[in-house]
């Protein structure tokens, strides 16, 4: 079964150990685990980190681990090739080849410029998560507290989303408050996504999303990748298994729609043990969601969902 996964630290972990590479490491993603894997194409996100290297501005930081992300897709342009539309991943699949797509995680590196946007598409980037777990000059992040957790996208976070629909790159939600989520289902031409987070229902964690949020998704033809993080799976747990992994599959799919639903792991940004281990272990997900949906709907949460918001908005 082949795999499109829209999250994953990857690229932080070559940016603070320089000997990690790609092509062979410890962690949950290397190029012979994607192969294993099925892997169709995966989102690789610059994730900024405000706590590591406080000298150094958020637009260098991006801008090292862009070189780092270049180095690493050049180093192993035998196996996986960038993408920038679905016709890229067509191509590169037809030459053996996985699918690398660009993501920023925290709008922070827009800082509050529109120039910027254009610098980070031609870049290459073709998804941003618009917050991480601060406020930026787009939005608020998800709280506990209600009053900051309804708080909406200011001025500029409206105007950014809208250019995003323009340029091609796809609104993520992820980490977003509730009151930010609903100005990007308000004012998003083109269908927006949740790259990494699972259902607030099955387990009440403010990153996950409830059955209005879900719903709201579904109808405005978004996309939720189900995170692997044992947190957001079942409270208290250190320990991700893949029945946690297939419960909120089949209850987001039961919510958003069989066409809303897919993986966004967050591989190589959790720190909890995983009974799937690493990338490799999909086939292990595959073979447990044939419990509950037809081959035709396993096709869809692991890559055909995300290929047609891919094509509706990229
Ligand atoms: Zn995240």
């Amino acid at each position: 079964m082949k795999i499109i996964d829209t999250h994953c630290d990857t690229l932080l972990r070559c940016f603070l150990d320089k000997n990690w590479k790609l092509s062979d490491n410890e962690g949950h993603i290397s190029i012979a685990k994607m192969q294993q894997g099925g892997a169709l194409a995966q989102f690789f996100a610059i994730y900024i980190d405000r706590d590591e290297f406080p000298d150094m501005g958020h637009y260098d930081k991006f801008n090292e681990m862009h070189k780092i992300y270049e180095r690493e897709i050049s180093e192993n342009s035998g196996s996986i090739a960038k993408a920038f539309c679905e016709k890229d991943i067509i191509q590169n699949a037809a030459s053996g080849k996985i699918s690398s797509i660009l993501a920023i995680e925290d709008g922070v590196v827009i800082a509050d410029s529109m120039e910027r946007l254009d610098e980070v598409f031609e870049k290459g980037v073709r998804l941003i998560t618009l917050t991480w777990n601060y406020e930026n000059s787009i939005g608020y992040p998800c709280s506990n507290n209600m009053q900051q957790h309804m708080r909406g996208l200011k001025p500029f976070g409206i105007e950014a989303v809208e250019k995003m629909n323009n340029l091609g790159i796809i609104v993520d939600v992820s980490h977003l408050s509730e009151g930010g989520f609903n100005d990007v289902a308000r004012y998003s031409k083109k269908p927006f996504i949740a790259s990494h987070s699972c259902a607030r229902k099955l387990c009440d964690h403010r990153r996950n999303l409830t059955d209005n949020q879900l719903r709201t998704l579904g109808e405005k033809g978004g996309f939720v990748g189900v995170n692997f993080c044992s947190a957001f799976l079942r409270e208290g747990s250190e320990y991700a298994t893949i029945d946690d992994i297939v419960r909120h599959t089949v209850y987001m799919a039961d919510k958003a729609g069989i066409e809303s639903v897919g993986m966004g792991s967050d591989f190589d940004g959790i720190e909890n043990g995983l009974e799937m281990k690493d990338y490799a272990g999909y086939p292990l997900v595959v073979n447990a969601l044939e419990k509950h949906f037809s081959q035709t709907d396993i096709e869809k949460i692991c890559s055909k969902n995300m290929m047609r918001v891919i094509r509706e908005t990229m």
